[in-house]
């Protein structure tokens, strides 16, 4: 058993095209797959647009020997032959149980792991659903993934430790990133503190109490944050924050958790961020 060489990437949202392209800077080969084909089409552009900007900056070189190592499509048996697959589509507990099962008859190697970057789903629900849950942890990456540095490793109470260390080597010393451990408790260690921030801004805006522009530059200027929490939630996708919202209270039956009605109609509406080119903000 040894490192992981080819990888596989299912769903080629914001974070499913972020993995597939820092696996393949480090020289990876990567498959990454997406139910919808206009989905994985779009992570391919994505995946190259940010590339090239990388390449521009100077700070890559080999754009197109880093494409080639990419192969993207939507058919979930090209990932048979994968050592590691990390799971990236949305965040739906019946939706990520029933890939899990799918992958584990898929990937034919008995040591592979099966990694998810859920931000909240506990690790456990999707271990079950397989027949090897001692090779399943969470390898939860954070938005943009060629950016931030931070990756939570969260095993199972089933997972093998060897499993871990794979993984810990893997975005350690494969993807030069900054492991921690957490426990696997919805959220984790880093939503499980952010998440009710968020919706605090978001309740505060909701009661008039004052402006998404001044909330935002309350938390930008006065306590030196990269960027306020609601620029922060349009990041993310309001559909992904409510969703990791209703995870925590799930978990926790904390009303500080729960989801705001505000946040409830944005994602009825669409208005889901960045991702929609609406949310708090219009981009
Ligand atoms: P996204 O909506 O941008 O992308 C999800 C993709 O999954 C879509 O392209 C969709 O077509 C695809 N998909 C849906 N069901 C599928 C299936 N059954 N099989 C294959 N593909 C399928 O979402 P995202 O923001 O990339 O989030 C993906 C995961 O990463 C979620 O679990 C989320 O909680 C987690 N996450 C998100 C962030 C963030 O800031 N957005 C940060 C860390 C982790």
């Amino acid at each position: 058993m040894n490192g992981f060489n080819n990888i596989g990437v299912v769903g080629a949202g914001l974070m499913g095209a972020g993995i597939a392209e820092v696996a393949a800077r480090a020289g990876k080969n990567v498959v990454l797959i997406d139910a919808n084909p206009a989905a994985a089409e779009a992570g391919r552009d994505r995946l190259r647009t940010s590339l090239e900007r990388a390449e521009e900056r100077g700070k890559i070189t080999g754009v197109a020997e880093i494409l080639e190592r990419i192969t993207v499509g939507s058919d979930l048996e090209a990932l048979a032959d994968r050592d590691l697959v990390i799971e990236a589509i949305i965040e739906d507990e019946a939706a990520k149980t029933a890939l899990f099962a799918r992958l584990d008859s898929i990937v034919t190697d008995p040591e592979a792991v099966l990694a998810s970057n859920t931000s909240s789903i506990p690790i456990m629900k999707l271990a079950v659903a397989t027949q090897r849950p001692a090779q399943v942890l969470g390898i939860h990456f954070f938005n943009p993934v060629p950016v931030l540095s931070l990756v939570e490793l969260v095993p199972s109470l089933l997972t093998a430790p060897t499993t871990t260390d794979r993984a810990r080597e893997f975005v350690e010393k494969d993807l030069g990133k900054h492991p921690i451990d957490s426990q696997d408790r919805a959220g984790f260690v880093v939503n499980a503190l952010l998440i009710p921030f968020v919706l605090s801004a978001i309740r505060m805006l909701e009661s008039g109490f004052a402006t998404a522009e001044d909330i935002d530059q309350g938390l930008v200027r006065g306590a030196a944050h990269p960027q306020g929490p609601l620029a922060l939630a349009d990041l993310i996708g309001l559909d992904t924050t409510k969703a990791v919202a209703e995870s925590l209270y799930e978990e926790f039956k904390e009303p500080l958790y729960a989801p705001p009605p505000l946040l409830a109609r944005m994602v009825d509406a669409g208005l889901l961020g960045r991702k929609a080119g609406r949310g708090f903000y219009h981009y």
